[in-house]
């Protein structure tokens, strides 16, 4: 339940700005790229009616965090920065905390009960609320809205589709983030033009189904849409993440062969190499079927870069599961594959079964598949050696290199002069398991 800030407890000060100008919002976010879509669409509001997004924690009279309730790491995160906001606020009589983000939806109530100097918690899905609250309290100082600055980032996420109507059973997604609510396209497309008019060049489709898309007005899915926003002038790149085996169309394997914007990359997380396994989360495959999709995916984009999603130590992962998973590595050779070890969310339907696998047990399963893997991407990076690869440079290093990525998402570092937004064509020259040196 919502607290409006600095009203109705006696225990929290009235909210006021410190020193001249528009009050200052210091934005902390931790988990997927959702909540960094989220953090900068918060920035874009305040900045809307008139306050200072951007701002160090240490000159802020706002602080909001966008918290992820994904895995119980992230939450002790939020939590202990919670705490640390303490003296920030004690610091500074009249400033002001806010939370939003998967953590509001499972514990909103309870953290405002917890943390006394906590002002208000609000559902990122529904941020007017929250919005009007804050004009409302710093009337005063507000002058208009406040230009944001050219984007910082060459590449941006912008949300097409927000949660989940899968029920995969580790999963707290569709309990924090609700049903699926795709957006529709016209304004995905406005939002992609104001994007690319802000500086940047490479924009990420996002949503936790986000092939799941369709458009309330037409029923079009995510390959009609990727056509859109292909068309946006200036656009250099696009990607989409993450999607559902279920949903892998051979009109979406068309969509990224056919666009020049679409990159040649597919994140499908497969999470188990086992049948039974897979029927245990709720997968709604096999990988059979999960197979023929990467085949088609192969061979309708050559050169197409496949990454996935791993969990090992799933409720009763037997050692003959676990084998078929590293087995289905080997068999597939995917580009990147990010594995965790399965950790119980409760509310969720595996945290009613026996979290089982010992923790031994899936360290030593992580590290046997992490080690797969490093000697796959390895080589399969090695293989680029001599041949020629389109980079985005994102910035220089600390060393003053340029660094970007390929279209296949690979992480590339050059001696080439070149600056952030410049696309390169470049020659690979060495390689790692994770980045590729070009000249
Ligand atoms: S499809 Fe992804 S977000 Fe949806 S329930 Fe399954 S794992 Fe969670």
């Amino acid at each position: 339940m919502p607290l409006p800030m600095a009203e109705a407890a006696p225990h929290r000060e009235p909210i006021v700005v410190s020193g001249d100008g528009a009050p200052r919002v210091h934005i902390w976010q931790i988990g997927c790229q959702m909540n960094t879509a989220d953090a900068d669409a918060l920035s874009e509001a305040f900045a809307e009616i008139g306050l200072r997004p951007g701002a160090d924690l240490a000159e802020a009279d706002l602080t909001v965090l966008v918290t992820c309730a994904v895995r119980q790491h992230a939450e002790d995160k939020a939590n202990a920065k919670l705490g640390e906001l303490k003296a920030w606020k004690r610091d500074r009589p009249g400033r002001a905390i806010a939370v939003t983000g998967c953590m509001v939806g499972e514990h909103g109530g309870e953290l405002l009960r917890r943390f006394r100097h906590l002002d208000y918690v609000f559902d990122m899905r529904e941020p007017d609320g929250f919005l009007a609250r804050v004009r409302d309290l710093y009337q005063g100082a507000l002058q208009g809205p406040v230009p944001l600055p050219a984007s910082d980032r060459l590449c941006a996420y912008l949300p097409v589709i927000l949660g989940c109507n899968e029920m995969c059973t580790y999963c707290i997604v569709p309990f924090v983030r609700g049903r699926e609510l795709s957006r529709p396209a016209e304004e995905i497309e406005a939002d992609a033009r104001r994007l690319v008019g802000r500086g940047v060049a490479e924009i990420t489709l996002l949503g936790q189904n986000v092939n799941s898309y369709r458009d309330p007005d037409s029923g079009a899915g995510l390959p009609e849409l990727m056509r859109l926003v292909d068309r946006v002038p200036g656009l250099r790149r696009m990607r989409f993440l993450t999607s559902h085996p279920r949903n892998a169309s051979p009109d979406l394997f068309s969509a990224i062969a056919e666009l020049g914007t679409a990159c040649e990359q597919l994140h499908l997380p497969v999470q188990s190499g086992s049948d039974s396994c897979l029927r245990r989360m709720k997968r709604e495959y096999s990988v059979a079927e999960y197979l023929r999709i990467l085949e088609r995916a192969r061979r309708r984009v050559p050169g197409i870069a496949l990454t996935t999603d791993i969990i090992v130590g799933f409720c009763g992962e037997t050692e003959a599961e676990f084998e078929a998973t590293y087995h289905m590595l080997e068999t597939v050779q995917f580009d990147t594959v990010h594995i965790q070890a399965y950790s119980p969310r409760p509310g969720t339907a595996a945290y009613r079964r026996a979290d089982d696998i010992p923790r031994e047990v899936k360290s030593e399963r992580l590290h046997r598949v992490l080690d797969l893997q490093r000697g796959i991407s390895h080589r399969r990076n090695q293989a680029l050696v001599g041949s020629q690869v389109e980079v985005l440079v994102e910035g220089l290093g600390q060393d003053g290199r340029p660094f970007g990525r390929t279209r296949q998402g690979r992480l590339v570092w050059s001696d080439a002069p070149a600056g952030a937004g410049d696309v390169l064509s470049l020659t690979v020259t060495s390689a790692t398991a994770w980045q590729l040196a070009a000249g």
